[in-house]
């Protein structure tokens, strides 16, 4: 990567880590995913369950294999199951001791940005068990809640191709707010600050990962 664009996006990526921690999270930035990758299996312990939600960040790092590789018991619901397997995955990632996603977009200010079409995502990240360990690329930096809301809808065509669903915006090119049965965008969570009793890390990577 150029000089420069890795000099930006850390001088971006610091200053988004000032904003999260006055909102109470913990954040750290690091320069790229080799390093992510190394700072998750600190933070993780290894004997740690991690649930790991749909997450294209998190596989394009590498940790799912890592952590399976060194012995971590993950729950994710990616992959041939049934329905109602599925289903069943989807409560155990958010019960597990770690649950470990990205996110759609965080503000310079620090607020976490998220949508979803089944709920478990955003509830793991308002509700998880234990840990909620956010693997965040620069990409996902978004100039305040209105944009960040807008980058996060932009997301959905790429994930409607990924999980085969036939959505509006994957028809358009573009969002048309639909309310259609195919729709991925029922429920946004904003993180304004990290919510009572509840854990949060948030690893800024200085490299595009994700949507
Ligand atoms: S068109 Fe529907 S599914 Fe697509 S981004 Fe907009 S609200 Fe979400």
């Amino acid at each position: 990567m150029n000089e420069n664009i890795v000099k930006g996006n850390e001088i971006k990526g610091k200053f988004v880590v000032e904003s999260l921690k006055r909102r109470g999270f913990e954040a750290e930035y690091v320069s790229n995913r080799e390093e992510a990758l190394k700072r998750i299996l600190e933070i993780i312990p290894k004997d740690a369950t991690v649930g790991i939600p749909g997450t294209v960040t998190i596989r394009e790092i590498g940790a799912m294999d890592a952590l399976q590789e060194r012995g971590n018991k993950i729950f994710q619901h990616w992959g041939q199951m049934s329905k109602e397997e599925r289903r069943l995955a989807r409560f155990k990632e958010n019960e597990a001791d770690v649950f470990l996603t990205s996110a759609n977009a965080i503000t310079q200010d620090g607020e976490i940005i998220n949508i979803d079409g089944t709920g478990n995502r955003v509830a793991g990240m308002a509700w998880g068990n234990g840990l909620v360990l956010f693997v965040v690329g620069i990409n996902k930096i978004s100039f305040d809640l209105t944009d960040g809301i807008k980058r996060a809808r932009s997301a959905t065509i790429p994930n409607a191709v990924r999980q085969n669903e036939m959505t509006a915006c994957r028809k358009a090119g573009h969002c048309v707010k639909c309310l259609d049965e195919a729709s991925m965008c029922r429920a946004i969570l904003i993180l304004e600050q990290a919510v009572k009793e509840r854990n949060y890390h948030v690893i800024l990577v200085g490299e595009n990962l994700g949507y």
